[in-house]
Formats: structure tokens, sequence, C-alpha cells
């Protein structure tokens, strides 16, 4: 029976380009999608441009326009570097419309009439100078925690706490750079802390919506039963401010991260209006439909808590599951544009043009977990022109001369195919890829195709075609055996067709000479004939890949996301917190003292040593660091080490390493040692004097 599904990619912000690193959630979402439809599932895809708020205000000011002619810009722009990753929205809407106001208003509505909407007096942060009240990540100033400097208003970046921007040490607005003043205002609260959402939280949680890696963090912030750990949710915001006027609260403005997710709703409801869908029959509280929302492991705590939450007691039906995914590096680091690897969509295309490369890449690293993914670019380069080129389409590119010269086209292996095997090994072959595409497990995907691949580029060789085709009495099995390994390049071509739409596309129509797109029987169905073979992908010369990056570098251009446009502002309109927060291109390669700080050393007194049971390299040490409890740590110092003889040893560790899950238990820090390229282990040892705990700086 045919599904029907609702899928969404998260809202990308008007206030930037899209770069490599949002490609991975929407190639990631558009392959899924493709996937269903070509099952034959009814299966919608959208998402929209989240568009309200400070940044987008302010940027709009600074460029002396309005917002709403800001935002058109950057629909345009986003649009176009989607298309060209083909990516294929079935509406791609905006959450600045009349649809997403009125959900948006409705819901709370709702969530008034529930008793979940409380007004509460705030104290916060004023600028003076500019005149409004500073959203949380407007407001910059010294953790309170861990005192990391230049911190944001909402969390720290540094220990990950969480707190009110009250909290912060030494504030100063981002925007203006003045010391603010605290005013009263009145905000309105989601109360998320009512017992009713916290049980149904606990419920919808754990009842198989989120992955597991998810779920557990989830359990993290909901705490344990009888905990009371959610706080209520401020949903308000002060005017001047872009987006929408709370019902009867003049001047009380729907904080962004409210009505963004409502935009799923928006974009939806004008799909349907144009289409003649019933929008209620997706998102209705009782909907047989499925609703899917890709999305970062960065915004989970919106997706998995206030957005459920906001739902269910707006009586509309909640998510089916939430997949959320890591994020992207490039060449093992963060995107960066003093290396050139902050990599805009727009770059890529004017670069490397094939945007299929790069969906080919991605496809290859992905699976249904939050593990972060890496864009190697070097590895890129050689994947692409040894699976896509040298594997895949040279299956095509030297059989399919023997087909056409001989046979004029036509396809036969009717001798072949009366053997069941290769019927059943389709088949089953179609069944596995099905199940990984419906996990996620693209790259598990990408793997078992390439092994048909070699296997058939094996039979080529195998076979030796242009020895067959020398002699007449050979004909016959040249054409079955041929046809053969055609008809299975086929059947991997519509496996791929959901990671590789347009040149399958390709494929189907001009090589296969079908009028239509494949469809996901065509993966078991017979091959008639094919057309003679046209050049179908070139290789990917990594120059091209060299001259982007150098031209990302030279040009530093603003392909920014929206903290780092914050940062930009707070820049340039603030002369003396400049030296102390900017990463300049020179200064990337150094490290500030506070980023030095950040790493604990403590001098350790190895208490004890021991092997370990099982494991090669490791050896188990007990060091005290001057704490109530001596701390468990495994180094990979076995082979330079006899425990005995480092017992009672002073060394040096890290203290504040998060601690690491081993085999063999838990690794509460690191043990620094020295190595070079000749053969050697060297711990470290402070002078005579030092005692436990002491910090080394
Ligand atoms: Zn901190």
């Amino acid at each position: 029976m045919s599904r029907k599904i609702l899928v969404t990619s998260a809202l990308p912000y008007a206030n930037g380009s899209i770069h490599l690193g949002h490609l991975v959630e929407y190639i990631q979402t558009d392959i899924w999608v493709r996937f269903q439809k070509m099952l034959g599932n009814t299966c919608y895809y959208v998402c929209a441009d989240d568009t309200h708020g400070t940044p987008v205000m302010l940027r709009a000011e600074k460029e002396g326009i309005t917002p709403e002619q800001l935002i058109d810009r950057v629909w345009h722009e986003h649009k176009t570097d989607f298309d060209g990753f083909h990516v294929e929205f079935d509406h791609y809407g905006s959450t600045n419309s009349a649809e997403t106001k009125e959900f948006a208003q409705a819901i709370y509505r709702k969530l008034k009439a529930a008793g979940l909407i409380e007004v509460r007096s705030v104290e916060q942060f004023y600028d003076p100078v500019k005149n409004m009240f500073l959203p949380d990540r407007f407001i910059k100033g010294e953790c309170p925690k861990c005192h990391a400097k230049d911190q944001y208003g909402d969390n720290c970046e540094v220990c990950g706490t969480t707190y009110s921007p009250i909290e912060l040490i030494n504030p100063y607005s981002a925007v203006s750079g003045a010391q603010p003043e605290r005013r009263n205002s009145d905000h309105y609260f989601f109360k998320l802390s009512a017992d009713t959402c916290q049980q149904f939280l606990r419920e919808w949680t754990r009842s198989g919506t989120l992955q597991p890696e998810a779920a557990n963090k989830m359990q993290e912030w909901l705490g344990t039963m009888g905990e009371n750990k959610l706080t209520d949710w401020d949903i308000s915001r002060d005017a001047p401010y872009f987006g929408f006027e709370i019902p009867d609260a003049p001047g009380k403005y729907f904080y962004v991260w409210l009505d963004a997710p409502v935009g799923y709703m928006g974009s939806f409801k004008q799909f349907c209006n144009a289409n003649n869908i019933n929008f209620d029959d997706y998102w209705k509280q009782d909907s047989d439909a499925e609703l899917y929302h890709f999305i970062g492991k960065d915004i989970l705590y919106f997706h998995a808590l206030f957005w459920p939450a906001m739902l269910q007691h707006a009586g509309f039906r909640t998510p089916t599951k939430l997949f959320a995914h890591g994020f992207l590096t490039v060449n093992g680091e963060k995107m960066s544009k003093s290396r050139g690897t902050f990599i805009t969509a727009k770059s890529y295309v004017d670069h490397i043009k094939n945007t299929e490369y790069l969906r080919y890449y991605y496809a290859a690293k992905l699976n249904g977990t939050m593990e972060d993914l890496d864009l190697n670019l070097e590895d890129f380069v050689a994947k692409v022109n040894s699976d896509l080129i040298g594997k895949y389409i040279n299956i095509a590119s030297r059989t399919a001369g023997f087909i056409t010269k001989h046979f004029n086209g036509e396809i036969n292996y009717t001798q072949v195919e009366n053997t069941p095997e290769f019927k059943q090994y389709d088949e089953h072959l179609r069944q596995e890829v099905e199940k990984l595409y419906e996990a996620r497990e693209y790259a598990h995907v990408v793997r078992r195709i390439m092994k048909r691949a070699d296997e058939l580029n094996e039979g080529f060789d195998t076979l030796k075609p242009w020895v067959l085709a020398k002699d007449p009495n050979n004909h016959h099995q040249l054409q079955q055996r041929c046809s053969l390994i055609l008809h299975e390049f086929k059947v991997i071509s519509v496996l791929l067709a959901p990671i590789l739409p347009v040149l399958t596309e390709r494929i189907a129509k001009e090589f296969f000479g079908l009028n239509r797109n494949f469809v996901w029987d065509d993966a078991i169905t017979l091959t008639e004939k094919i057309n003679p073979y046209e050049h179908l992908m070139t290789r990917l010369d990594p120059k091209l890949i060299e001259a982007m990056v150098a031209a990302n570098q030279e040009s530093l251009q603003p392909a920014v996301p929206v903290q780092s446009e914050q940062r930009h502002a707070a820049h340039q309109q603030n002369e003396v917190k400049k030296e102390m927060t900017e990463t300049s291109k020179e200064s990337e390669s150094y490290i500030s003292i506070d980023d030095f700080m950040k790493v604990d050393l403590r001098v350790a007194h190895i208490v004890n040593a021991e092997h370990v049971a099982g494991a090669e390299k490791l050896l188990k040490l007990t060091l005290d660091i001057g704490e109530a409890q001596p701390r468990t740590v495994f180094a990979g110092i076995k082979s330079a080490y006899d425990p005995e003889k480092l017992k009672g040893r002073m060394t040096v560790m890290v203290a504040n390493l998060a601690p690491r899950k081993m085999k063999f238990g838990l690794s509460e820090g690191m043990v620094l040692a020295a190595s070079g390229d000749t053969p050697g282990l060297f711990i470290l040892s402070p002078d005579d004097g030092a005692q436990p705990g002491m910090r080394i700086k």
C-alpha cells in the first residue's frame, strides 16, 4: 500500500548564503524523498526560508533596504542554489507568509486557551544607543560558569552551559558595543514546565521518534521521573522586531524560533492550496500520514521539545520521526575562510559545475546517525573519478560499442535470463538497497552498488568481448553476455537514481531510449535495447578544486551564517572589542591565550598502573590530581612503559577532556606523551616539588 509522507528540511535563515555545510542536509533529504517517490509513495518535500528576527532586521537596515526586500532577494539566491544541486522541493516558501502567520497565531491561541501561556515581567538588557531590547545572541560577555570571554547571551560555546544573558559577566551589546541597561518588559512564556508538557514529552521522546543518541540527549534534558528540569520558553520579543505580532499584545512579536517550524505548515498549506491537497490529512491529530523532519543535531532541542509540545497542545499531529545528522568538516577541520574551505553553493557551481559529484560523495559518507561527516577534498576527487567514472560509467562506455556495432543496439540475454540466478540476484539487490535507503544508510547503499559495479567490470574483463567479436561463431555469446552486463548497468542506474537524478535521467532517456525517467520497478524489468553510447560524465579535475579553494581564500566573501554575521556587525561598530574578538586571517593559525587556558593541565601522581586484559596498547592508570577520588585514565603507552615502573611517578594530564567510554571502561582524561619519527614514547615529568593537582599554565 502506498504511504502518505510529508518531509521537511530545516529552514535556512534569510541572512546568508547556502554553503556546503547546509547542503549535507538538503542532499540527504532530497535523496530520501526521491527514493520514496520512485517507490511509488505519495511523498511531499517542503521547506521555506526562515525570515524573521533581529539579524534580518539589522542587516536590512545596514543595507538600506526593507526586511521584505532583503528576504525576497535571499529567497531567490537560496532557490537558485538548491536548484543547482537538484534539491527538488515540492514547495519552497517563506515564513513571512499569511499562511504561517495564521498557523502561528492559531497555535498560540490554543496554547493560551489551554492555560499554557503565561505573561511575566522580565528584566532584560536594553541597548541605550540603538533603543532596543537585545536578543540573547546580541549580548556578549563572560560565561558565568567557565569564565570564557566573548560568549553569547544564551549559551557558552566553550562549556556548553545555557543561561540567561543577565547572568553574563561584563556584558556588552554586540550591536553598538554599548554597555546595556537592565529594563523590565512583559514577556510571553510557553509553559513547558507544566505537567502536561513534561508527561507528554517523556512519552514522546521515548516512543521511537528519535535516534537512540538523540533520545538519550533528551532524557538528559528532561531529567529523571519526578524531576522538573524543563523551563518555560520565552516566545515573545519586543518591538522593533521583524516578525508576527502576538494577538492582543501590541508591540509584542513572536520570537523567530516560534514561527520557524510553523513555517513547515505554512509552506505545505500553500502547496496544498495550489494543488488541491487536503492539508488536514497530513496535520490533523489522528492523521495516518507520516511526517519527518530532517534537521541538524544543533536544533534538536527546538524540534524534539518545543515543537512537538506545541503541536500536541494545539490539537495537531506530532512528527513521526526526527532525523538528525551531524556537521560537515572539510579536510577534517571546521570550514574555514582562511583555509578557503568555507565554500558556498554558488562558488561550488561556479567552479566545479557538476553538482552530482558532491551528491555522490555525501551519499557515500552519510548514514542514519548524528555523526559528523568529512569532506576530504583529495578523497572527493579520487572517489568521484574511481567510483563514478572508473567503475560505474565505465560499464556502459566499454560494453555498449559491441552491442551497437554488431547487433544494432538490440539487447538479448534471453538464454542467460532464463537462468534464475541473476533475476533472483537483481530482486535481492533491490530489496537490500531499498531497506538501506529507508534507513538513510546511504554509505552502505553506495558500497553495495559499487561492489556490483566491480563484479560487472570483472565479468567484462573475463569475457574478453574484443576477442569474441573477431569470430562470428562467438557472436551469440558476445550478444548474450554484453546484453546482460548492460542490463545490470540499468539495474544499478535505477538504484543510484535518488543520488544521481540528472545523470540517471539521461541514461534512462538517451541510452536506454525510455521516454520517461526510471521508476523503481525498472530495477527488475527486462531491458530491450540501447542507443549508441554518448559521453556521460567527465572526470573531476583536481585543478578545479584547487581553483575553488583559492578563490574562497582570496575573496573571503561574507558567505556567512547568522553568528558570523552578528560578530561581523559587532566588530564594525565596536573598535574596542574588536581586538579581543576578531579572528583575522593572519591570526587563525595561532590560538589566543584564552584558547590555551581552556585546556586544564594538571600535575598528576600515578597512584597505580596496570595492564588491561585484552588491550594491546593500553595501560590503566589511576591518577591523583588532588580531587576526592582519583581519576582513571587509559593511556596508549603500553609499548613503552612497564606499569610497575610508573607507579609513584608524577606526570601531566589533561583534566577537562570529556570522559570517554572505552571498551575497557571510562577514561577520565588524558596523559601527555612525546613522540616523533623515531620509535619511542615519552611521558612528561614535572620538576621536583610539584604537587598533585597543580595547574600547568
Ligand atoms: Zn562556559
